[in-house]
């Protein structure tokens, strides 16, 4: 297997900021704002909301390809989200799940799995996707695998998902992992700061000027 860390730096190598990108709470965030693209990205997104989130950016702008970094705990808690991306189809949008197996990884530093989810036993994701008419969907297991089928989701139109089987633990935590992310946004300012980000791509007005 391998971990979080190392496959959100690959990725950070892969994107642009042409792409959208949408991450949601958990480690995955601070480990995505570490590539410099936190601004350009909505991160910290509610549980269970990443990939709704991202496929509504994907309907609301199909000419631009959207990915969610969504994880096995947030997309389960919200698993009916794939059925409407299997029916909608939007080709724009890929989903990226690492897939640790646990919530929470016992917190930063501590080091320790935290509750099974259910892809610790049976539960396949990608049969999921697949079930759901997401045909694209495959488990990934090692770095090389995690690059050619980013790469091809990046290339190809979707949707496409990838699960991506990481380590249980996030190893490379450090017992200040999240203040260790470098100067970072809150959530409001990261939520001005994404949709000025499209405002500028694509030439549009998105906020407005408050009365008074
Ligand atoms: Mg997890």
């Amino acid at each position: 297997m391998v971990n979080r860390a190392d496959l959100i730096s690959i990725f950070g190598e892969m994107v642009n900021d042409e792409m959208l990108v949408v991450t949601p709470i958990g480690s995955t965030t601070p480990l995505w704002e570490r590539t410099g693209r936190g601004p350009t990205s909505l991160t910290s997104v509610s549980l269970g909301m990443c990939t709704p989130t991202a496929l509504g950016l994907a309907l609301a702008l199909p000419h631009r390809k959207v990915i969610a970094l969504d994880s096995d705990g947030n997309l389960i808690l919200n698993l009916c989200s794939l059925g409407t991306v299997g029916n909608e189809r939007p080709k724009n949008l890929t989903i990226i799940v690492f897939d640790n197996g646990n919530y929470l990884s016992g917190g930063p530093g501590k080091g320790k799995p935290g509750m099974p989810t259910a892809t610790a036993g049976n539960m396949d994701l990608a049969a999921v996707g697949r079930g759901c008419g997401i045909e694209k969907a495959s488990i990934v297991r090692t770095e090389a695998e995690f690059k050619v089928a980013a790469e091809k989701a990046l290339k190809e139109d979707g949707p496409s998902m990838i699960v991506a089987k990481i380590d249980p633990v996030d190893v490379r935590q450090t017992k200040n992992f999240r203040e260790d992310r470098g100067p970072g946004q809150d959530t409001r300012e990261n939520k001005y700061s994404f949709a000025r980000h499209i405002e500028r791509l694509e030439n549009i007005k998105i906020l407005k000027r408050g009365g008074g």
